[in-house]
């Protein structure tokens, strides 16, 4: 009996590939929170497009197999390390990035990237708060040196990421613009801090983004596909403007000297790169906004871990977002 109260379902991958990879298991056992960790009773876990990448072996870092997938827990806190002072078990916490893997009924998590999960949100919105909206920070602010007054495209808006971009900037006093790929992802971006918003599917939306902007063209472009737009998006740039990468599946051909008449910088973006420092930027700013009540992060598709398949399928190939896909243990 003992054995089986250890043991926990968890998703596992075993060889890189295609979705099936996911195997979940349910005799995993509960991972043991090290000294300075934090054992996570998860309640809802995101799922993030670099999540598939990771899995079909084509990222730069690859895990050692075998491994569970998922960074963006929500869930109580079970138990802590003994030098964690500040947590303790029942309360209630996100993080941005587990050690075990947060597709799992439980997830360990170091003590500093967990973080307290105010009563204002829930669990699955808890899921959508960590890797979308830090990355949403680091690219307006950090890297982006964004100011209020300025004009911002989140190009890609409906999505985690992007629905992140546009509450931050409006609330950040910048000018948002968004564009989505469906009529509901276009009203969820509305609803959520844009000014205005475009439809990247029409084949003229270009142009109208053009017609909106006027020859002031936009400060700053928060970039979630840069394989098919970063050409276009050059154009679309006001003089000093920067193209924040942020997404990006594959190579892309560009003129360079579209850079050189508005002195355009191109600029990427990664998470992972955030130092300690910045990283608790992230999250003061963060837990401010969902205080103050401008953050609230929007949760779309919702799977079971059973569906975890179905769910890096749908991620990938689903044209129409309206928010974060989560996953329910
Ligand atoms: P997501 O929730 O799956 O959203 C994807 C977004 O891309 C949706 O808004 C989708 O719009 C949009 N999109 C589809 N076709 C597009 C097009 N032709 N032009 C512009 N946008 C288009 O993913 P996410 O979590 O927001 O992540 C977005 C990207 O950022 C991914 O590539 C992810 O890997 C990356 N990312 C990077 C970092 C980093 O540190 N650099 C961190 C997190 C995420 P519709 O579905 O409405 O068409």
């Amino acid at each position: 009996m003992a054995a089986t109260r250890n043991v926990m379902r968890a998703v596992r991958v075993f060889e890189f590939g295609g979705p099936e990879v996911l195997k979940l298991q349910s005799d995993v056992l509960i991972p043991s929170p090290k000294e300075n960790q934090v054992l996570i009773k998860v309640h809802a876990c995101g799922v993030n497009p670099v999540e598939t990448y990771i899995r079909a072996g084509r990222y730069a870092r690859k895990p050692a197999l075998p491994y569970t997938p998922g960074s963006d827990v929500a869930g109580v806190v079970e138990s802590v390390g003994e030098h964690v002072t500040a947590f303790k078990k029942g309360d209630r916490v996100f993080t941005d990035d587990t050690i075990s893997g947060g597709y799992a009924d439980y997830a360990v998590a170091a003590a500093n990237r967990v973080f307290p999960l105010s009563e204002k949100l829930d669990f699955r919105q808890g899921a959508a708060v960590g890797i979308p909206y830090f990355t949403a920070y680091r690219a307006l602010f950090q890297k982006g040196r964004a100011k209020a007054g300025e004009s911002v495209l989140v190009h890609g808006a409906s999505g985690g990421v992007g629905i992140a971009t546009c509450q931050i900037a409006r609330a950040c006093g910048l000018k948002v613009l968004g564009t989505a790929g469906t009529a509901e992802g276009m009203n969820t971006v509305l609803r959520n801090g844009a000014h205005q918003v475009f439809n990247h599917r029409d084949a003229n939306y270009v142009d109208k983004i053009k017609e909106y902007v006027g020859t002031e063209g936009v400060n700053i472009i928060i970039e979630m596909l840069s394989n098919v737009n970063l050409a276009t998006d050059l154009q679309l740039l006001a003089p000093a403007g920067r193209v924040m990468v942020v997404g990006c599946r594959g190579p892309v051909e560009i003129n360079p000297r579209d850079t050189m008449s508005k002195e355009s910088s191109i600029i990427g973006v990664s998470l992972f790169l955030a130092t300690e420092e910045e990283r608790q930027e992230c999250a003061a700013a963060v837990l401010d906004g969902v205080e103050a009540g401008w953050l609230k992060p929007i949760v779309g598709s919702e799977y079971p871990l059973e569906k975890v398949v179905q769910a890096h399928e749908d991620i990938i190939h689903c044209s129409g977002a309206r928010g974060k896909m989560v996953l329910l243990p």
